[in-house]
C-alpha cells in the first residue's frame, strides 16, 4: 500500500482519510497532519450547518451533492448520525426584511419562526429538501473511525519540506512539532500527498514546493462568523423551534439561526470585512471585525426576544473558488517541477493532489468529494467525472448564480 500523507484535519482531510481506510479496509498507511490542535478548528467545525442541494444550477457541482448527500444520508442511517452528529431532516425559512434593515424588522421573540408579516420573498422549504448536522461532531466521528482504522493522527505538527525521489514530485515529508526546531524535525514517508488545508492550501503547498509555479485557486471568504448560543428560555420544550432555521437577507449581510436537538441556538453571519488569516485554524486574528459581531449579537438577542447572548466560537473562513466550483484535482507535474524538464513533459503522475474551495456547499459535498478523491489517489476510476474540478485545465463555465466565469484554475 502507498504511504498516504493528508494535511489537514477539516472535514476534507478527514472525509478523504476515512474514505481511504475504507477502501483499503485500512488506515495503517495513512498519517493525517493539522498544525492546530484539534480537528475541525476551522471552518469545518463552525455549527449551523444545513445540508441541501436547493438552489444550484451548475450541472457538476449538482451531481456532486447529490452523490454526497446520499451518503450523508446512508452513513447517517448505517451509524446512528441522528444522535452522533445531530443529523436530521430540517426546515428552512429564508426571508428579505421588508425595508433590508434586520434590526427594524425583526419581530421580537419567537414569531419570526412563523410565516409571516413583516417578510418579503419569505418562504418556508419542504421539510425534504434540508437537513441539518453538527459537523463538528460529524468531523470528531470520522476521526475515531479513521483513528480505529489504524492510521497516524498528528495535531501542532508544522510541515517544512518534501523531499522528491526520481520518480515523484514527493517521497517524503519533514514535519516538526510546532515551535519545535531543525532537532525535533522527523522524516515521514509519503507517496501520495493530499493537500486539504482549506484557506491555507496555497500556503502550504509554496511551503514544500517553493518554486511552484501553481498559483492555488482557493481564497478565503471574508471574514465569516458563527457564534453559539445559551439554550432558549423554556429549551426543547418548545418543538414548534426545532429543526427550523432561518436566513436573512439583509443588504450584504446574511444571518443565520438554527435552533438545534440539543435546545442551543446556533448562529451564523457573514459580515462584508477582510480578517486576518493566521497561519491555520484556530489562529485567526480576529482584529478587523468593525461592529459585525456586536451586529450579530444585537439581531439575536432581538429575533429571540433575550436580553442578552453567550458567544461561544467566533471566527472561521470559508475556503472558496472564483469559479464557485471546488478543486479536486492531482497537481500537474509541471506546476511543481518546471526545472526538472523531462519529468515535467512526459504528464507524469506528481503523487500531490489538491481538495477544497467547496465554499458554502463544504459540509454537503465533503463526504462525497473525500471518496472521490480517495478512488483517484488510490488509482480507481471516480463514481462520477471530475473532470471540470481540475487544476490547470478549467474553461470558462457557470458559476453557482448562473454566470459564464472565464477564471483558469491555477497554472
Ligand atoms: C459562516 C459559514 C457558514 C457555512 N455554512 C455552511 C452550510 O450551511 N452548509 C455547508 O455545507 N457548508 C457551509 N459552510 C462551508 C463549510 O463550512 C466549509 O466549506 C468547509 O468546512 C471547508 O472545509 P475544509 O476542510 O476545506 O477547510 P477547513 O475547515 O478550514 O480546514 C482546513 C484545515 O487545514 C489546517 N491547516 C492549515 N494550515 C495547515 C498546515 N500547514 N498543515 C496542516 N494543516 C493545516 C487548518 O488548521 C484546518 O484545520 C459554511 C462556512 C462558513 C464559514
Amino acid at each position: 500500500m502507498p504511504s498516504i500523507v493528508v494535511l489537514g484535519c477539516g472535514i476534507y482531510g478527514l472525509s478523504t482519510a476515512y474514505a481511504l481506510a475504507r477502501i483499503q479496509h485500512s488506515g495503517q498507511n495513512i498519517t493525517i497532519i493539522d498544525v492546530a490542535e484539534y480537528a475541525c478548528e476551522g471552518a469545518s467545525g463552525r455549527p449551523t450547518t444545513f445540508l441541501s442541494d436547493a438552489h444550484v444550477r451548475n450541472p457538476d457541482l449538482a451531481a456532486l451533492l447529490r452523490y454526497s448527500l446520499a451518503m450523508h444520508a446512508e452513513l447517517s442511517r448505517k451509524c446512528s448520525g441522528g444522535a452522533r452528529w445531530q443529523y436530521q431532516s430540517a426546515q428552512n425559512f429564508d426571508a428579505t426584511p421588508a425595508n433590508g434593515s434586520i434590526d427594524a424588522e425583526i419581530p421580537a421573540g419567537l414569531s419570526w419562526s412563523k410565516c409571516g408579516e413583516p417578510w418579503t420573498d419569505a418562504q418556508w422549504s419542504r421539510s425534504t429538501e434540508y437537513c441539518s448536522v453538527d459537523s463538528h461532531a460529524l468531523g470528531c466521528f470520522l476521526l475515531d473511525e479513521i483513528r480505529a482504522g489504524g492510521a497516524k493522527i498528528m495535531f501542532s505538527t508544522n510541515v517544512v519540506r518534501a523531499s522528491r525521489n526520481s520518480g515523484h514530485a514527493v517521497s517524503a515529508l519533514h514535519v516538526r512539532p510546532l515551535g519545535g526546531d531543525e532537532s525535533s524535525e522527523v522524516e515521514i514517508p509519503c507517496d501520495r500527498l493530499l493537500i486539504a488545508a482549506g484557506p491555507w492550501t496555497a500556503k502550504v503547498l509554496k511551503t514544500l514546493y517553493p518554486s511552484a509555479t501553481l498559483d492555488v485557486p482557493i481564497y478565503a471568504d471574508a471574514g465569516s462568523y458563527s457564534i453559539l448560543l445559551q439554550p432558549l428560555p423554556g429549551g426543547t420544550s418548545q418543538p414548534d423551534w426545532l429543526n427550523k432555521s432561518v436566513v436573512l437577507h439583509t443588504g450584504p449581510r446574511s444571518t443565520q439561526l438554527m435552533m438545534r436537538q440539543d435546545g442551543l441556538v446556533h448562529a451564523a453571519t457573514v459580515p462584508p470585512v477582510t480578517l486576518d488569516l493566521g497561519n491555520f485554524a484556530g489562529d485567526s486574528r480576529v482584529t478587523h471585525v468593525g461592529n459585525a459581531l456586536h451586529d450579530l449579537e444585537t439581531s439575536i438577542q432581538s429575533m429571540l426576544g433575550m436580553p442578552s447572548v453567550t458567544v461561544l466560537r467566533r471566527a472561521c473562513f470559508n475556503p472558496v473558488t472564483r469559479s464557485g466550483l471546488p478543486i479536486m484535482s492531482q497537481v500537474p507535474y509541471s506546476c511543481l517541477d518546471q526545472a526538472n524538464s523531462t519529468l515535467a513533459a512526459d504528464g507524469r503522475d506528481s503523487g500531490v493532489y489538491i481538495l477544497g474551495g467547496h465554499g458554502y456547499w463544504g459540509i454537503v459535498a465533503s463526504l462525497g468529494s473525500g471518496k472521490l478523491m480517495a478512488q483517484v489517489m488510490l488509482g480507481i476510476k471516480p463514481d462520477i467525472s471530475l473532470e471540470n474540478f481540475q487544476l490547470g485545465t478549467a474553461p470558462a463555465r457557470e458559476t453557482a448564480n448562473g454566470q459564464d466565469s472565464p477564471s483558469r484554475n491555477g497554472c
